[in-house]
């Protein structure tokens, strides 16, 4: 792969859509505009998307996630097997209870659920793959919906337990399907294959796991099982996978824009079960106040590469470069800088109606993280 030797730049995955392809999605929605004429507006989302990355000079570029509702719906959409439900169809008391505390706009919540065997029917990125690569020379970073945040969202007792008895018995299939998408990514020629997965970044302060397990009635007895479990079906996915770049996004979550409804805390809960991870990348939330420190690393030694969160992806502000070099330089306390990459804490849209940035300030803030990037190799190679 043609990178630079220090401080590779990426993005996480999303960047906004363009205003004219949020008007195409919805004139498609009423049956104004047909199947093929809007996967026209999508392309050419994509390959803006993937000019504006060049423009603003990132080395491992995705396709800006320009095509899929969600980093999550857009399996169910792939899927039979997965359906997208609304939240409110689940709920209980006890579910009930976690959404009053956390004010969650419950209402306009799906979850892709279990509705029958899940196995691999259709690829789930490699066309969006298969797109980009006709429009750049740059290796290219496919973000992929992680095999733990959607086992945990989709496994419902009452809708899927005909099907597996227990969330434990929809483990194989879950991390078989990511598997089989890895492997086809790689032969492909992905760069790169991301898991997100915010879920294991719900481990912080528990609340919107707690939500969770109460609406699909999962039975845990200790919450701290889910980081074994999470690790344990990740490594599934990719144990022995070559070839290809793996890494693990790990966040807060990114949903809705309102930064109170995301979780908070440092990375301490999720060590040293994080490090157990077989992939080569951690990508991690670190620019947010509501991510912790990076110091919390230093007594957790790990030869991970790790992908550094440097831009805030929910404050307009747009950080300077000196700011972006004063957080790599206390990373560096703790990690060489041949394992550092730089990259926003997330995406720049969490889903399709709710974009977390305008496309002006997403794209300045990646000129910024490259010019970070450039004084950092001038110091350090
Ligand atoms: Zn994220």
């Amino acid at each position: 792969m043609n990178l630079p030797k220090l401080f590779p730049t990426s993005v996480v995955g999303s960047l906004p859509r363009p205003e004219w392809l949020l008007e195409a999605i919805q004139k498609h929605e009423r049956g104004e505009l047909d199947e093929d004429e809007l996967r026209s507006f999508y392309d050419d989302a994509v390959k803006l998307a993937i000019k504006e990355q060049e423009s603003a000079g990132i080395d491992i570029v995705s396709d800006g996630e320009q095509r899929r509702f969600s980093f999550l719906a857009f399996v169910a959409e792939k899927l039979s097997s997965l359906q997208m439900r609304p939240v409110t169809d689940m709920m209980n008391e006890e579910a009930q209870k976690w959404v009053d505390r956390m004010n969650l706009p419950v209402d306009i919540i799906q979850n892709p659920i279990i509705v029958g065997k899940i196995k691999r029917e259709t690829p789930l990125a490699v066309d969006e793959l298969q797109f980009a690569k006709r429009y750049t020379e740059k290796p290219i970073k496919v973000p992929l919906i992680g095999p733990y945040t959607l086992w945990i969202n989709s496994w419902n007792r009452k809708l899927s337990s005909s099907l597996y008895p227990r969330p434990e018995d929809a483990v194989d299939d879950v991390a078989k399907l990511l598997r089989e998408e890895i492997v086809a990514l790689r032969e492909a020629g992905a760069s790169f294959v991301q898991l997100d997965e915010p879920g294991i970044g719900n481990f912080t302060d528990y609340r919107y796991a707690r939500f969770q397990l109460a609406m699909h009635e999962w039975r845990v007895d200790d919450l701290k099982e889910l980081h074994g479990l999470a690790v344990d079906i990740i490594n599934r996915a990719v144990r022995g996978i070559g070839g290809i770049r793996t890494g693990v996004h790990v966040c807060r979550g990114n949903w809705p824009a309102e930064e109170r409804y995301l979780s908070v805390g440092g990375y301490a809960p999720m060590l040293p079960d994080m490090l157990d991870l077989r992939v080569d990348q951690l990508v991690l939330e670190l620019a947010t106040p509501r991510a912790g420190g990076v110091e919390v690393f230093q007594d957790h030694p790990t030869d991970h590469e790790i992908g550094l969160g440097v831009i805030d992806v929910k404050s307009p502000e747009v950080e300077t470069p000196e700011k972006i070099v004063g957080m790599v330089k206390k990373a560096l306390r703790i990690f060489e800088p041949d394992k550092i990459w730089l990259n926003p804490d997330c995406g720049f849209a969490s889903g399709r109606p709710w974009p977390v940035a305008t496309r002006e300030t997403a794209f300045a803030k990646l000129r910024a993280q490259t010019e970070a990037a450039k004084m950092l190799r001038a110091e350090f190679s």
